[in-house]
Parts: C-alpha cells; structure tokens; sequence
C-alpha cells in the first residue's frame, strides 16, 4: 500500500525510503521498525531543549483541557497574554508590538507588510527591499522574492518581486557589504531584511557581530528599516537568546518562530516597535494591518510558547546551549585539518564545513548520498548539497553527541 502524502523538499521520484517515527524523546526519535534515531538537526531547526519536554508537554494537556481555539481579530485569551507580555519582557525593550502568526515564513511576510504598511501610512512611496545574498526567509512566493534566487526558487522566477541584493560579507570582503547597502540605502528602500550573524538555508554560512552591528548602523542613519529574522538563530542557537545580542542590535522588526514553541507546535510571532504600531494606529479603518490567518495565536500554541519562556527564565538554558557550543567547536577541530574537509566552522550550537569541493552547492549529488549514509547509521542529519552540519537539541548526551561525530568521521573517509 503506498502512501498519498506528497511530501516537502522530497523527489519521490528516487523513491528514498520515508521512516515511520512512532515517537520521540529528548534527542531520539523511535521508528515503527524498531530503530532509535539521534535527531542531530533539530527535526529541521525547531527543537531545542528536547523533544516533548515535560513542561511543554504538560502546558499542552492543560490547556487542551480548557480552550482549543477561537479567532483572535477582537478577542483575546489568557496564553496569549503570557507570551506577550513574557516576550516583552526579554526581548529587546524597542520591540514594544507583539504580532502572532503561525510559522517562520507567515512571520516574515508580517514584517514585510508591516514595513510596507508604515511607509504607505506615512504617506511615503518606500516599496524596495534590500536582503543579504544566500539569504532564506521561507517558500511562500513573498519570502521566496525576499530570499536567494536558486535551485529552491528556479521554477517560480517569473512571480517573484524584485528585491535589492546586497553581497555576502565574506570574511576579508566586509567592506563590500558595508559600501553596497550604504549606496542602497540611498536610494530610500522601504527596508533591509537579515538573518542576523548565521545564514541556515543557505549553506551555514557565518558573519560577524561587528559586520551586523554596522549593517544596523547603516540602516538607522537611513532612516531605512531594519528587519531581523531570527526564526533559526533565536532561542540561543547561537549562544545568545538573540543573535542579535552579540552585536547590541535593536531591530525594527523582529521575527521569531522554531524555538519559540520550543519545537512543540506551531506558532509565530513578528515583534514591532511602537514606531512601526502607531503608523497603523488611527480612528481610521484603512491604516489598520491587514493580516489574519484563521489559527492566529492558537491558545495550545501559546500555552506551549508560555511554558517555554517559563523554562528559559527558570533552567538554566544558556549553560546547556554553552556546553553544547563547547563540544561543537572541538568536534569540528578535530577534524579541521582533513584535506577532504573544507571551511570548519561553527557558530553557538551550529557545526558545520564543506565535504569535498570547498563549494556550498545544493544539488551536489554528494547530498542524498550522504543522507543514505548517514540514514543507515540511524541519524538523522540532512546535509545542504555538499554541506554537512550538525544542529542537535541542548539536551543531547556525551554518547549521541558522540555517535554524530563519529559517523561524520566515517563519512568524511568514505565517500566524496
Ligand atoms: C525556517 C526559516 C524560515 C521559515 O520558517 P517556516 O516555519 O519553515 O515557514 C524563515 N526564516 C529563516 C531564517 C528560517 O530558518
């Protein structure tokens, strides 16, 4: 019997095997056939303290009890306060507007149309978007446009926006980000979009806090909006809450999504300054923000969010996420001087380096058979083309953690 689920960024053509997972637990994932999977990216980025933390878990059931949903256009409900309010609270204090949505990419379109919405409301024709090359906000045709154009986007060119590309700062070529957003922000875009210090999608690419501390510069002096997509680095991927931190930058707009449920469920929020909240405020129906999904704030969603900001003001988070980064950094140096390895690098819990040719390419051949690899040894680890990294949850242990890196070891001898 075969299955009619079409399922995303899968060619069912080559007919690669789909586990049924029956469970999941801490950094494992169990299959109907009775293997254990070390989850070493995360389940795609979202997990962080572990899956089916028992607080997440437990806010889940207890609010299941209560209320399941209602639509929040007018109406509100008590999990949507505490998130609120709890975001403000550790969130940068500029961020004073909480909008919620319900992934990633609906997360940035939010920003995108607030952007827009404040320029319009101002009475100024401001519509271009400048992003930073390899760039990725999400698949919808807006996030599409507002990402890098490639094997992910070929197929839809024709309905994509034209957007603003500023070049990636490579290390020793900062500058050339620096003069090109400085040049484009003369030209009165609406706003600059960012993933702040590590690129996910497009290849685990890493920059420095100085160069995103000057991007935020440049962009301020501008008076061009400034729109941080913290949807992979937020929730301490990087070391910090925010990526953002470690470069003291304030955004205009901030999206958050992945870790927020911390990978439970569902859910999104786009933060706002008050700047950007009473350009659509008035006694005019026509300057409201026009944007609704019908799951918006999903009360079981915020009840999981709630009791992740719970845990992240009461565990000890960041120690976890600390220890993590330091098993990250000597994983990679230890294989750092194999000739078949190139660019090691980690960021914050990230890991990552080229295998073979020092170029990140997608569709390398080398990626399916490296997810076949790494498929047998019961990991799951979906390398970008050519691109292996590793992601885990906090809560791994020495042992997985451990398997991870010895299976890469014996990837990196056998094939490339
Ligand atoms: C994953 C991701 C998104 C899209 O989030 P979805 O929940 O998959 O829609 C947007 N931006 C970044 C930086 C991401 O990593």
């Amino acid at each position: 019997m075969s299955s009619p689920i079409w399922h995303p960024f899968t060619q069912h053509g080559l007919e690669e095997p789909i586990p049924l997972v029956t469970h999941a637990e801490g950094a494992a994932l169990y299959t109907a056939d009775g293997r254990r999977v070390i989850d070493a990216i995360s389940s795609w980025w979202v997990t962080t303290h572990g899956h089916r933390h028992p607080r997440i878990m437990a806010a889940i059931a207890d609010q299941a009890a209560r209320m399941d949903q209602i639509i929040f256009a007018g109406w509100t409900h008590e999990p949507a306060e505490q998130v609120a309010q709890g975001l403000i609270e550790i969130m940068p204090h500029a961020l004073t507007r909480v909008f919620f949505s319900d992934s990633g990419s609906t997360s940035v379109e939010v920003a995108l149309k607030m952007a827009l919405g404040f320029w319009v409301n101002r009475g100024e024709r401001r519509h271009r978007i400048l992003v930073l090359e390899h760039s990725y906000h999400g698949d919808t045709i807006g996030t599409m446009s507002a990402g890098a154009r490639g094997a992910f986007t070929r197929q839809y060119e024709p309905l994509l926006f034209d957007v603003g590309t500023i070049p990636f700062p490579d290390s020793g070529a900062e500058q050339r980000t620096l003069d090109a957003l400085e040049a484009a922000c003369r030209e009165h875009p609406a706003a600059f979009i960012v993933e702040p210090l590590v690129l996910g999608a497009g290849g685990m690419r890493f920059y420095s806090p100085a160069v995103l501390a000057e991007m935020r510069r440049i962009c301020a002096a501008h008076g061009v909006l400034f729109i941080a997509d913290e949807v992979m680095t937020g929730w301490g991927r990087t070391g910090t809450l925010l990526a953002c931190e470690q470069a003291d930058v304030v955004p205009d707009i901030l999206c958050l999504s992945k870790g927020l449920t911390g990978g439970s469920v569902p859910l999104a929020v786009t933060m706002a300054s008050e700047a950007i909240y009473r350009a659509h405020y008035a006694t005019d129906r026509a300057r409201m923000f026009f944007h609704s999904s019908s799951y918006t704030a999903n009360p079981i969603a915020c009840a999981a969010a709630a009791a992740n900001l719970a845990i992240w003001r009461e565990e000890p988070v960041l120690e976890r996420v600390a220890l993590l980064a330091t098993r990250q950094r000597e994983a990679i140096d230890a294989i750092a001087d194999h000739p078949k390895v190139k660019n090691p690098r980690s960021y914050g819990t990230v890991a990552a380096f080229e295998l073979g040719s020092g170029q990140s390419r997608y569709l390398s051949d080398l990626g399916p058979r490296l997810l076949a690899f790494f498929r047998g040894r019961d990991l799951l680890l979906r390398p970008l083309g050519n691109t292996i990294y590793v992601m885990p949850p906090y809560c791994i242990d020495e042992a997985d953690f451990g398997a991870i890196h010895a299976a890469i070891a014996e990837a990196i001898e056998t094939t490339g």
